[in-house]
């Protein structure tokens, strides 16, 4: 069986500027596939060729075995849902919802029931008769996601849904959509600039930068083992130790004496700031351990952040809860890492 979407090798140029630089990525049945990457980057460029509101200049794109790069956005077997949901203001809700199936040639009747099961899908079965003014951000959002899905499209693409919403009820419905995700069977397609929201939804997180696809990976790849420094920055806080060359296929901790396994070319060993500990006591073998200063102490509550310098680098260290809050800068601290455990990146 072909992936449910194909894309190769897929370019878009804006006059001079080269928006898409050759992407290939393919989407199976089902999947909840984040494209994450800063402003600018070309997720939404992409988004636009897969629905058809933009052609590709070079490439192709692909469902199951249909050619649809130059298809219109209609013969295409997938919805899109937008940041500003774009209801019907003069429609009741089940109206708004009852559209789609009314234009592909349901009749009134048939055309209700599926409305009704879409909204009792988005958990709206009660509100199909007020108008779209009179229900919060939240559940516009979620009639939105009934109206695209109540054709059933096999994928759907989602542009920043959750953009206009405050990070409470944010939060909230990335837990809910995931879990209409998982009902419907429905692969999905969501554009986020936001690596909290890609780490909390997606089976799999496509890192875009200026064009390009930097990695692919499930959350925990992206995180544990980011293929490029871009990727270790732009998702969660990496301490990135510069590495010196220690003989063949070793390197040197630039923090200070520790020497590990690695390859020539790598320039970093990254530790997130949860794989750095405070020493206090005795020390495992396999830990290396460093003198630091405390220069600064964040403790937002379920997490303490320091910031330690050792010699030129400034570690970030994080403990949970309150521990450590107490630590004033200019305090000495002993850190411990367990070399072997990094991740070393070559750029
Ligand atoms: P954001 O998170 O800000 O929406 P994005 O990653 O979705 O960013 P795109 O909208 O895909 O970025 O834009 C990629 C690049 O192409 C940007 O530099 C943008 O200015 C440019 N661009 C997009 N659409 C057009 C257009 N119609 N004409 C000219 N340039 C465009």
């Amino acid at each position: 069986m072909p992936p449910l979407l194909s894309i190769d090798a897929v370019s878009k140029s804006f006059a001079a500027h080269r928006a898409l630089a050759e992407v290939d990525l393919a989407v199976e049945a089902g999947e909840f596939i984040a494209l994450l990457g800063p402003s600018g980057c070309g997720k939404t460029t992409l988004l636009r060729c897969i629905a058809g509101f933009l052609t590709p200049d070079a490439g192709r794109i692909r469902i199951e075995d249909d050619d649809i790069t130059h298809a219109p956005p209609y013969r295409r077997p997938l919805n899109t849902v937008f940041q500003s949901y774009a209801l019907f203001p003069h429609m009741s809700v089940a109206d708004n919802v009852g559209y789609g199936p009314r234009r592909a040639g349901a009749g009134r009747r048939e055309a209700q029931e599926r409305a009704n099961e879409a909204l009792a899908l988005v958990g709206l079965e009660e509100m199909g008769t007020r108008l779209p003014s009179a229900l919060s951000g939240g559940q516009q959002q979620r009639v939105a996601l009934a109206r695209a899905i109540v054709n059933r499209p096999k994928l759907l693409l989602l542009d920043e849904p959750l953009s206009a919403l405050d990070l409470k009820l944010r939060r909230r419905m990335q837990i809910e959509l995931k879990h209409i995700q998982e009902k419907l069977g429905i692969a999905f397609i969501f554009v986020t600039h936001d690596q909290e929201e890609a780490m909390a939804m997606a089976d799999r997180i496509v890192v875009m930068n200026a064009g390009r696809i930097e990695q692919t990976g499930t959350p925990e790849a992206i995180y544990r083992a980011p293929a490029t420094r871009f990727v270790a920055e732009f998702v969660g806080e990496p301490n990135l130790i510069p590495l010196e060359p220690a003989g063949p296929g070793r390197a040197r901790l630039a923090l200070g004496g520790a020497e590990l396994p690695a390859a020539s070319g790598m320039r970093f060993a990254m530790a997130r700031p949860e794989d750095i500990v405070l020493i206090d006591g005795s020390v495992p073998d396999d830990v290396a351990t460093f003198p630091g200063t405390v220069e600064e102490v964040l403790a937002i509550g379920p997490l303490t952040t320091l910031f330690v310098r050792c010699g030129a680098a400034v570690l970030k260290v994080a403990r949970l809860g309150m521990s450590g809050a107490e630590l004033a800068p200019g305090s000495t601290v002993t850190l411990g890492l367990r070399p072997a455990a990094l991740h070393l990146i070559a750029e």
